[in-house]
């Protein structure tokens, strides 16, 4: 069956003599590996530079039933996202994202509204003229939302006391459900939870309530970033098996 969708590259490596597997994540079909016979050697690669790791493509293969590697017969950029192969930030935190959905997501599950998800978050990142980090932020609590654990942040569990009214030294977040409980209803801190702080817990609604391009608008110091990067990691391997920290994150910690 000769099928046409569009699809992000997540990993690519070498086949053979003159071939590459790709791993992409499509539009139509979820993640999906191919073969694109001849991309290793540079006189026989018709596909360009389309198959590097992020690049959004449109593309062409010929899928066979009742297997999982299929062959690619056609590729090409759809949007030439030049900023994440250029700027340090912005490249670690795409393939941070790429390393991410290699990580979680299933072969052969379609998920449109993930799929733009990605789409739309590489294309921000590439365009932010700042603080592109929270985009794959912004992503990951979204993402949560549509596995089906997503975070419960409007108002304490207990007494409904709203995030948006409310100035919140510090609250308990529960991975396990992803509800959180305020200061006024354990002043101890003692019931069970990680503690995160309020501007943090406001940040995390924020990005679950706006949109993801809108995420770059929020700037943080560089303590409320790593304990952001930590909590999305601690409540996404809380809720998944197997999940590792992300490589590219400790990179561009380095930075
Ligand atoms: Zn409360």
């Amino acid at each position: 069956m000769i099928v046409e969708t569009e699809a992000v590259v997540l990993h690519a490596i070498n086949y053979r003599d003159t071939s590459k597997i790709v791993t992409l994540y499509s539009r139509k079909f979820g993640k999906i590996k191919v073969v694109a016979k001849g991309a290793k050697n540079q006189k026989t690669n018709k596909f360009g530079s389309s198959l590097e790791p992020m690049t959004l493509s449109s593309i062409v293969i010929y899928k066979k039933d009742q297997h999982d590697l299929h062959l690619l017969s056609k590729s090409e950029i759809v949007t030439p996202l030049n900023r994440l192969q250029t700027d340090s930030e912005k490249m670690f935190t795409g393939l941070a994202l790429i390393e991410l959905m290699n990580m979680v997501m299933h072969d052969e599950e379609e998920n449109e509204k993930i799929f733009s998800m990605l789409a739309g978050s590489l294309t921000a990142i590439d365009a932010a003229e700042k603080n592109s980090l929270n985009v794959l932020l912004a992503f990951m609590v979204k993402m949560f939302d549509q596995f089906g654990f997503g975070l419960t942040l409007e108002s304490c569990v207990n007494c409904r006391r709203k995030t948006s009214e409310n100035d919140f030294q510090s609250v308990l977040l529960r991975l396990s459900d992803g509800k959180f409980i305020c200061p006024h209803c354990s002043p101890d801190l003692t019931s069970t939870g990680t503690k995160i702080s309020g501007g943090l817990l406001k940040s995390l609604h924020y990005f679950q309530v706006n949109t993801i391009e809108k995420s770059t608008l929020l700037s943080f110091n560089d303590t409320l970033r790593d304990d952001l990067i930590s909590i999305v990691q601690s409540f996404l391997r809380y809720h998944i098996d197997g999940v590792r920290t992300l490589k590219s994150l400790s990179l561009l910690h380095s930075i």
